[in-house]
Formats: structure tokens, C-alpha cells, sequence
């Protein structure tokens, strides 16, 4: 018989993000993802959970040319602010040409695999945008 530690820390991590659980102070009303236990504006522990939004709109966007180390074969990144809802999140835009983005186009969130330590067993994930796209099927 054997058991694998690493699962219940990876669902531990997974669930909420793949949710896309936040948390929503009850003093100001801020809403902060990842959920956190206390708000960093005001100072409240009074938070309740909120579940985002899964679509969104691209805000703004940054394309980084210069990655890490490691990361190389996924240059160029491009990092998007997207308004989910009353909640805004920074996070990696992907399967899209970089030319191809706008601001104010609608975004779906997408789990990604971030990172994988083998010796650990653990996989990583976070999550992504890609733009909803139309076409290909006709549209409305
Ligand atoms: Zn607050």
C-alpha cells in the first residue's frame, strides 16, 4: 500500500483557483484574488467568499519580450489585466497572437499547468485567459 502525499495539497491549491474563488471584504467591499484573509486596504478579517465571473474583458495588457530563464520557449508573454465582474485579476493571456489582442475584447478563464515538480509529484496550476473568439463558426 502506498499514498501519494502530494494529492490532497494539489487539489488544496487547484479547487479554489479553478473556481476562480475570491474574496470580498465586507468593510469596503474590495474584492482580492486570490482570496485573502484579511483585507489589505482597511484591515478587515470580515471577508466573505465570492465566486468570479469566468468571462471577462481585457482591460490592458502588457507584452513581455525578456522571460525568465526557463521559460523561454513561451516568449513573448503577455500579461493582461481583465475586469471579471466587480474584480479585477492580472494574469498570463495565452493561445492568441500577441498582434491580435485588443483592449475591451472578451476573455475566458482557462486552467493552466504553471509548473511541475517531478520529484515531488506535484503539478501545479493557475489560471489563464484566451480571447473568446468568433468565427470559425459563423458567429451570431
Ligand atoms: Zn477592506
Amino acid at each position: 500500500m502506498s499514498m501519494d502525499l502530494s494529492v490532497p495539497e494539489t487539489w488544496r491549491v487547484r479547487g479554489p483557483l479553478y473556481r476562480l474563488e475570491a474574496a470580498r471584504c465586507r468593510a469596503c467591499g474590495r474584492i482580492h484574488y486570490p482570496p485573502l484573509p484579511a483585507c489589505p486596504y482597511c484591515g478587515s478579517r470580515d471577508l466573505e467568499r465570492v465566486r468570479l465571473p469566468e468571462r471577462g474583458i481585457l482591460e490592458s495588457f502588457t507584452i513581455l519580450y525578456s522571460v525568465p530563464e526557463g521559460s523561454r520557449h513561451k516568449a513573448p508573454i503577455v500579461l493582461g489585466l481583465v475586469r471579471l465582474g466587480a474584480a479585477r485579476v492580472v494574469a498570463e493571456i495565452t493561445d492568441v497572437d500577441p498582434g491580435d489582442l485588443k483592449t475591451g475584447m472578451e476573455v475566458e478563464a482557462v486552467l493552466r499547468r504553471i509548473r511541475s515538480d517531478r520529484e515531488a509529484g506535484i503539478i501545479r496550476y493557475g489560471i489563464a485567459f484566451r480571447p473568446l473568439l468568433r468565427g470559425g463558426g459563423g458567429g451570431r
